[in-house]
């Protein structure tokens, strides 16, 4: 029988609520930091929970905002807490709280785009886990800024792929919102009408989850869309043992023409004279039908076609760096210098 997990819950000293926060601070919504606050306690605290068991462990929030969430992570007695929020006119409620709790979790705040932020740095290293055991104490949490989320979450991605920054210390789990267009992406599997790149790149390293709804309604202000909370961990071998450069090559060429057959987008990867023939032969290397189309292809069959990729570059090296958007580039950059 499954033995329930008790959670110690810290209790917070009195607070003003987030919604007179927002008041008292003049903390009024930017649109371009994509600002949407989460004012519902109830599905604040389903993201946190969705992060699973978090006491004792260290949690970088991105864009804390006016701190709903990271209230509802400091009840569930963390280690340490690390905020990075764009947007300085939220220091001071945010301050506020680290002052309030200073006794109980240690509260960083950083005042920074999460783009270049080196989370490493501020993560104390006795966490460490190895790659192959359990994930490490450490979980990114955000209800993210739409505005760079899919940057952040290829970024992080290709630091996965490399071990590199919170990876550095194991494989460090994600609970995270997206659009909720974005994370049907990330989460759709082979055949299924939202597949494409962003579903390849995801599942290529990472086990993603798709956890719940959650409706524009319950943001203030309300954004367009709904959103989606997916949790991503590392998986211990990715599906495809290639650099993540390459993958994402390959992987783009053949969504590049999503209506065609795939093999027109993977023809895109090679020079034009010979376009035909080593898309031909990277597709025999592979053992996939070419007239498949590019929803149509397993995680698995992508990473023979990488791998496939891989040999032919290793047989005519001079097609590594062709780029096929290289000619439209150049293109347009001498159009700018005519005018
Ligand atoms: N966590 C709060 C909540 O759930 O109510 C706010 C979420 S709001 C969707 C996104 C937050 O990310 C905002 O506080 C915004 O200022 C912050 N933000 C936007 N761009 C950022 C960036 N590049 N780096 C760090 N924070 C950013």
């Amino acid at each position: 029988m499954a033995v329930a997990h008790k959670v110690s819950q810290l209790r917070l000293p009195p607070l003003p609520s987030i919604k007179d926060i927002i008041r008292l601070y003049k903390l009024r919504a930017l649109k371009e930091l994509s600002q949407n606050f989460l004012l519902e306690p109830r599905l604040i605290d389903k993201i946190v929970r969705a992060a699973g068991n978090i006491e004792n462990h260290v949690i970088c929030e991105v864009g804390p905002g006016p701190g709903g969430i990271t209230r509802s992570i400091i009840r569930q007695a963390p280690r340490k807490v690390i905020l990075v929020e764009k947007d300085q006119r939220f220091v001071p409620s945010l301050e506020l709280l680290a002052d309030a709790c200073k006794d109980r979790v240690d509260i960083d705040i950083i005042t920074g785009d999460i783009l270049k932020t080196d989370l490493a740095h501020y993560i104390p290293k006795d966490v460490n886990s190895d790659w192959f055991d359990s994930p490490p104490q450490v979980n990114l949490i955000g209800n993210l800024p739409f505005s760079v989320s899919t940057i952040l979450i290829i970024r992080w991605l290709e630091m996965i792929s490399k071990r590199e920054g919170p990876w550095s210390l194991g494989r460090t789990r994600m609970t995270l919102t997206f659009q909720k267009e974005v994370a049907e992406r990330m989460t759709a599997r082979m055949s299924a009408r939202q597949r494409c790149r962003m579903s390849v790149m995801c599942q290529t390293w990472c086990n993603v989850n798709y956890k719940f709804d959650i409706p524009g309604a319950a943001f203030l202000p309300k954004p367009d869309v709904d959103v989606g909370v997916v949790t991503l961990t590392p998986l211990k071998h990715p599906l495809i043992k290639l650099p993540f450069k390459l993958v994402e090559k390959v992987v783009r060429q053949i969504f590049s023409m999503r209506q065609k057959y795939s093999i027109r987008g993977a023809q895109t990867l090679f020079p034009e004279n010979v376009r035909e023939e080593m898309a031909l032969k990277m597709y025999k290397m592979a053992e996939i039908d070419p007239v498949t189309r590019p929803f149509q292809i397993a995680n698995m069959e992508f990473a023979r076609i990488c791998e496939a990729y891989n040999e032919i570059i290793k047989m005519y090296p001079e097609f590594e760096n062709y780029d096929y958007r290289a000619p439209k580039k150049q293109k347009e950059e001498n159009v700018e210098d005519a005018v």
